[in-house]
């Protein structure tokens, strides 16, 4: 039962007046463009006394309506906006049809249509959604969500409300505990909001295979789900092969690979504790665990032992985490991918494949590419990319705000 304080601390204000943003002039234009924010410094002038998280209305310089948008005074991303309708009114019925729509386009794809093929996926994206701040992943009828902006938190019961009559959830959980509130001026929260919350882990279906989710205390809301697409292509690629899964975590390509009938799975990490999950994961789709090897590592160093031990692999993976937030460190980043990549491509036999991702939002697709082509001019090998990746498409990107384009991925063969 969805029994969380129902009073939402806005909903009062709704009907109030919205404090006016003046826009400096020409300074518009990107909202007219459907970009969903504004920075501090295209702002002249506040009227009223918005509170953090209140709706405003964002004016450009010669007095016209632009858009309803979230206020944030202590982030660089000052507005961000909710709607571009002057019609528009933003309250419970608004954020209803807002998720309404980001759920269709799941059930749309197919994402809700067998339940044992897959029962987990990412219901709301923030501003690709039309919901900045706002992510919501479904995991077998737990929904773990992240309230990012001032904007988001303040409307976090209404949101949970809705989803709750949507989805008709087990529990909420709340796994606002990314950096990103720090800049809002909010604290981090980890947290069960309402209904009973799995006492260790969350068992879900992603692409026909079971998969343990800690939703408390995994990365981000307990699992990389925007993999799951590029996953199930390396089934493709693995029959019959000795793999590498580098960065594994709880073991989703290893898994895979085995679906698509591997030799050999090496799966690494630096973590233990994901390591021991990747293993439970293998023992509950009831896989032969003499096809899996486990290897606690910082994979940098593997790479290199694994080279200098003379051991090759038809298939390799190379995951990693963010290597870079921003532009400001773009060039080691670079060269971190590079490294890795070099690395990989060293003990990658001829004949072989290479998944190897980016999930750092500002190197570009050109840019991981050049650093791959790079790491195989030094490998003295040549590779042909034979497909490219993308996040799933539970993690659309508005074409108006490419910025929500952040995972991208190469299939490389080497000659
Ligand atoms: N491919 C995974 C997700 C990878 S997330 C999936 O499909 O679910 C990145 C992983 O890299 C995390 O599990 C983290 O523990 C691990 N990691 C981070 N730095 C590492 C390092 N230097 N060496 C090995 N693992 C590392």
């Amino acid at each position: 039962m969805y029994n969380h304080d129902m009073n939402m601390k806005g909903s009062n204000r709704v009907n109030m007046k919205n404090s006016q943003i003046i826009l400096k002039p020409g300074r518009e234009k990107n909202l007219l463009k459907k970009h969903p924010w504004v920075f501090s410094g295209g702002i002249q002038k506040v009227n009223g006394d918005p509170m953090p998280g209140d709706t405003v209305t964002a004016v450009s310089s010669k007095g016209e309506f632009t858009a309803y948008c979230a206020f944030s005074p202590q982030s660089q991303i000052r507005l961000r906006v909710w709607s571009w309708n002057e019609k528009d009114k933003i309250n419970e019925g608004f954020f209803d049809e807002k998720i309404r729509t980001a759920i269709a386009l799941r059930k749309n794809l197919g994402l809700f249509s067998d339940p044992t093929i897959n029962n987990s996926c990412r219901v709301i994206n923030s501003e690709s959604d039309g919901l900045p701040g706002i992510i919501a992943d479904l995991y077998n009828r737990h929904i773990v969500v992240q309230f990012l902006t001032t904007g988001a938190e303040k409307w976090k019961d209404v949101i949970c409300r809705v989803l709750y009559k949507q989805l008709d959830p087990i529990c909420f959980y709340e796994r606002s505990d990314s950096d990103e509130r720090l800049l809002e001026g909010l604290k981090k929260r980890n947290g069960l909001i309402s209904g009973n919350g799995p006492s260790k882990t969350v068992e879900i279906v992603e692409n026909g295979i079971k998969m343990l989710v800690d939703i408390k205390e995994g990365h981000k809301t307990g699992f990389y789900i925007d993999q799951r697409n590029n996953r199930r292509l390396i089934r493709d690629f693995a029959a019959g092969k000795d793999v590498l899964n580098c960065f594994s975590y709880t073991g989703g390509f290893s898994l895979n690979a085995a679906a698509g009938g591997a030799k050999h799975i090496v799966s690494a990490d630096a973590s233990k504790k994901v390591l021991e999950t990747a293993a439970a994961n293998v023992a509950l789709n009831g896989f032969s665990p003499d096809k899996f090897t486990f290897v606690e590592s910082d994979v940098f160093k593997l790479l290199r032992q694994y080279k200098e031990e003379e051991r090759y692999f038809d298939l390799i993976v190379l995951d990693p985490p963010k290597f870079v937030s921003g532009t400001a460190k773009l060039e080691t980043a670079l060269r971190g991918y590079k490294d890795l990549n070099l690395q990989a491509l060293r003990i990658l036999k001829p004949g072989g494949v290479l998944f190897t991702f980016s999930c750092s939002g500002s190197v570009t697709d050109e840019m991981f590419q050049k650093a791959t082509a790079w790491a195989a001019l030094d490998a003295e090998c040549s590779a042909s990319v034979i497909g490219k990746m993308i996040q799933g498409p539970d993690h659309p990107v508005l074409l108006s705000f490419p910025e929500s384009s952040y995972l991208k991925g190469l299939v490389l063969y080497k000659s």
